[in-house]
């Protein structure tokens, strides 16, 4: 059976090294990014570059976006140059960047009005698993379009987990991302403490990485502190976004995230302090200092 054509709009972290892992496994890929640059290397690998998300949409069967923020995927999809636009009935559209349930509902609705099939389709996994095809997905909608979708789906995650209509892959990221969030605030606090109190930072650091704290979230801080090395594997401005996204979801459904509304601040103090573009992991410099 032929492979199917795949669109993927925003080449960031994850959507770059998601178009690279499906021209290597011998997909036929239309790719497009907002800033055009971004691209070029694209097309040496053999992709086919839009100047639109509506050009790269068209004839597309599979089209997912990676983008940053609710903005930024109402800007690819939505519009006369937008892949809604360019999408043909029949095709199934994926969103798999971490967007607010509302606005994933909406764009759903949009879909459906256009004669396709819609996914929610968010990961956890980071740039190195998005190259290796090692994203988990968490996903809502049909279970015909993720029939449809599976193909590729597979070659991009090593698990793929239905859990249930159009929604609830977008949600369930914004519970995991939170946790992630309040973690990593939680973790920025300690240091702070540490370095504060005169304590021995190193000694200090091999306890908590060694602890039962330590997750393979904290253990990634842990290495990027060590190596001062804070290249965005996932930028903070974009865990400060889901955690923000996370609180309105609560909200939506009267629960009160009490512990992530001061993990929200932590990260709004980083971004200020003009870390957003560095890793989340950066959250501790804004806390800790030396
Ligand atoms: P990134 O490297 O910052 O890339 C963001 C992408 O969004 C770029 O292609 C950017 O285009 C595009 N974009 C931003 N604003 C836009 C706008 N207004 N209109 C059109 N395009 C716009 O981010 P990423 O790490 O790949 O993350 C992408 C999504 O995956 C986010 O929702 C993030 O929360 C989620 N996610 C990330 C990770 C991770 O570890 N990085 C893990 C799981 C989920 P330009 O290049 O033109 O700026």
């Amino acid at each position: 059976m032929s492979k199917p054509q795949v669109a993927i709009l925003g080449l960031g972290i994850m959507g770059g090294g998601m178009a690279r892992r499906l021209l290597s496994t011998g997909f036929s890929v239309r790719v497009y990014n907002r800033r055009r640059e971004k691209a070029d290397s694209f097309a040496e690998a053999g992709a086919f570059v839009a100047g639109s998300p509506r050009e790269a949409a068209s004839g597309a069967e599979v089209i997912i976006s990676m983008v940053a923020d609710d903005t930024a995927s109402r800007a690819v999809w939505l519009g006369d140059t937008g892949a809604l636009a360019g999408a043909s009935r029949g095709s199934v559209l994926i969103e798999s960047s971490t967007l607010s349930v509302s606005w994933v509902k909406e764009l759903a609705s949009a879909a459906a009005q256009r004669g396709c099939e819609f996914l929610d389709a968010p990961v956890t996994g980071t740039k190195p698993h998005a190259a290796s095809g090692e994203l988990f997905f968490m996903v809502g909608g049909s279970a015909s379009a993720l029939e449809k979708a599976r193909d590729v789906l597979s070659v991009l995650g090593r698990e793929v987990l239905h859990l249930g209509p159009n929604g609830c892959g977008a949600l369930m990221k914004l519970i995991n991302n939170f946790v992630c969030g309040v973690q990593a605030a939680s973790f920025a606090e300690a240091m702070a403490l540490v370095n504060a109190s005169g304590l021995d930072r190193e000694k200090c650091i091999a306890v908590l990485a060694n602890s039962a704290l330590a997750s393979p979230l904290v253990k990634r801080m842990v290495s990027s502190m060590a190596a001062n090395d804070y290249t965005p594997n996932f930028p903070l401005k974009l865990m400060t976004k889901d955690i923000g996204y996370a609180i309105g979801e609560g909200a939506s459904n009267g629960v009160a995230l009490q512990t992530a509304a001061p993990a929200l601040e932590i990260f709004k103090q980083a971004v200020a302090a003009g870390l957003g573009d560095q890793d989340f992991s950066a959250v501790v410099k804004s806390l800790a200092k030396g």
